[in-house]
């Protein structure tokens, strides 16, 4: 029987899940849990438009079964299965996206890298020392058993299997002195488990449970009679089966959330906040969306993807619907559930169709409320989320030509000279000083940087603040949207600053004139290298300072120059 090899990255993973580094391995049964309700979902979806596969929603369900002798813990599906090449492509792998390679070598942030990647089927290692899985593949005639008991990697064989689905037996870990597996073959550890971390699946879980009742009182019984007990097993369903979303706002516990979150979206952090959007009229749906509260690994590369799950009447159609969010507010994680769509809508038709627009329209609405909400009322989550995703919201607005600045201005943040702390634009307008007629900025690298520019010095004297624009995109923006409540945008840098009056203007004139000789000497000095030498009215302690002509700033032009192409 050969043995194949995991790729290089899942293995790297197995190593750190073997080895138990992620501390909280009881979301081994979530994960599992998940990924039996995910194919019973994808079954359930294939047989509405496919009706030899003759099954209802009643019919698919989970079992989970202990074996305290043969030290095994088993779960079962009915959902879609796996093919062999299922197997090898879903079990053999778990590069999501090359980039594992980071921060290995720190053991400190492996917790960070295993949550990052979402600890899927291969959490099981945490708790097993073998993992067998069984699956027969919806339409497939023969059935494939998976095996591996770790890095060394894995067998794939023909096996029996009458249904379709999947079985995937655990083979527990041996006890330690400081560790007890043995804990995850005890029927109450388990339904503990299921009830913390997937209560919401749709489908049944069950379990056979030993249980203890009185037998009934012999007809002669004497009145030294004492009550007898005999024990029977009992299938058990261990989840509620509500669909979170489904659940008044006000039964549900923060925690519920956080855990639904997690599980769902494979987070290892709480999200920063959760949205509940419920709306009948012109579209009725409801809606359960989280802003993450740390910014994914892949988030700002071309791997992540932007979506939203999309559920219609319970039944989950899409997984990753890109068309309900917006690019900058591609951040935003969650579900919409909706009466309004058809079952079997086509990915095709979905795009065209009237009734997402609505919805997309409509949440677009409710996020950005909410996220103004928390801008309001909660300033230090809002900056950290700011920190995550302000970049994001900036791309946006630049990207779409400044179309959406009406809706993501009053969103952004910017340091400012006022006590170098993250404003609004609001805020910085508010604190204007009646004489000041524009919004002040300055480009570079750092505070610091900025604040030794001889062109910052100027406007901070005259007591009108600066905005710092540290991030390439912060000066694009601004040529995107010229200007907030009225007030224009200009750069310290550029050659008109507003700040002298008329007679000022004349006197510089009239300087730059009497010293033209010395200025034309200069110019031909630096030759090529400037495009002009004058005077400035705008120094206070430094001698010179360089300036830009035109809409491009040195800033931008130093951007545009490091663009490939
Ligand atoms: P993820 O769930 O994030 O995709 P996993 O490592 O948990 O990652 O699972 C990998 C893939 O294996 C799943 O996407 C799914 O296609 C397949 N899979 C896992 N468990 C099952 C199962 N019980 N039935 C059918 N397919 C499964």
């Amino acid at each position: 029987m050969a043995m194949h090899q995991f790729k290089a990255e899942s293995k790297k993973l197995m190593d750190l899940m073997i080895n138990s580094i992620y501390t909280n391995r009881d979301i081994f049964l979530r994960e599992l849990i998940s990924n039996a309700s995910d194919a019973c979902d994808k079954r359930y979806f294939k047989s509405l438009t496919d009706t030899s596969i003759g099954i209802t929603k009643d019919d698919l369900k989970i079992h989970i079964q202990p074996d305290k002798e043969a030290r095994t813990l088993t779960i079962t599906d009915n959902g879609i299965g796996m093919t062999k090449e299922d197997l090898e492509k879903n079990l053999g792998t778990i590069a999501k996206s090359g980039s594992l390679d980071f921060k290995t070598e720190n053991q400190s942030d492996n917790i960070d890298i295993i949550g990052q990647f979402g600890v899927g089927f291969y959490s099981a290692f945490m708790v097993a020392q073998k993992v067998t899985v069984i699956s027969r593949a919806q339409g497939a005639d023969t059935a494939w058993k998976w095996e591996s008991k770790g890095v060394e990697g894995y067998t794939i064989t023909e096996a029996d299997k009458d249904d379709v689905g999947t079985e995937i037996i655990l083979v527990l870990k041996d006890d330690t002195d400081s560790e007890n597996y043995s804990e995850y073959l005890d029927d109450y550890t388990i339904a503990n488990l299921v009830k913390k971390y997937s209560d919401y699946i749709r489908f049944p879980i069950t379990m056979y449970r030993e249980k203890s009742r009185q037998k009934p009182k012999p007809e002669d019984a004497g009145d030294d009679y004492k009550p007898e007990y005999e024990t029977y097993t009992e299938l058990e369903t261990l989840n509620s089966m509500v669909p979170i979303w489904k659940r008044p706002k006000s039964e549900v516990k923060d925690e519920d959330y956080n855990e639904f979150y997690k599980n769902k979206f494979m987070d290892y952090s709480d999200p920063l906040r959760v949205i509940t959007s419920r709306t009948e009229g012109t579209a009725t749906y409801t809606a359960l969306l989280f802003v993450p509260g740390r910014t994914p690994y892949d988030y700002y590369t071309k791997e992540y993807e932007k979506g939203l799950a999309l559920y219609a009447s319970g039944v989950m159609i899409m997984e990753k619907c890109a068309d309900l969010l917006p690019d900058y507010f591609s951040f935003v994680k969650g579900l919409v559930d909706s009466e309004d769509l058809s079952l079997n809508i086509s990915r095709e038709m979905l795009q065209h169709d009237r009734q997402l627009k609505l919805i997309a329209t409509s949440l677009e609405k409710k996020i950005k409320s909410e996220l103004l909400k928390l801008q309001k009322n909660d300033r230090e989550k809002y900056e950290t989320f700011w920190k995550g995703f302000g970049r994001q919201l900036k791309y946006g607005l630049y990207s779409s030509f400044g179309a959406n600045s009406e809706l993501l201005s009053d969103l952004l943040l910017f340091y400012s000279s006022h006590e170098k702390k993250l404003s609004t634009l609001e805020e910085y307008i508010g604190r204007m000083p009646e004489d000041q007629k524009y919004i002040y900025y300055a480009c570079g690298d750092s505070l610091e940087r900025i604040d030794q520019l001889p062109q910052a010095e100027l406007v901070k004297d005259k007591g009108y603040e600066i905005l710092y624009f540290t991030e390439d995109v912060d000066e694009f923006v601004t040529k995107m949207m010229p200007v907030y409540q009225e007030k224009e945008f200009r750069s310290v840098s550029s050659n008109d600053l507003g700040l002298e009056s008329e007679e000022e203007k004349e006197e510089t004139k009239k300087q730059q004139e009497q010293n033209k000789d010395l200025f034309g000497a200069i110019k031909e000095a630096l030759g090529e290298r400037v495009t002009e030498v004058r005077l400035s009215g705008r120094l206070k302690n430094a001698a010179c300072c360089l300036t830009a002509k035109g809409q491009v700033s040195l800033e931008m032009e130093r951007v545009l120059g490091a663009m490939p192409g």
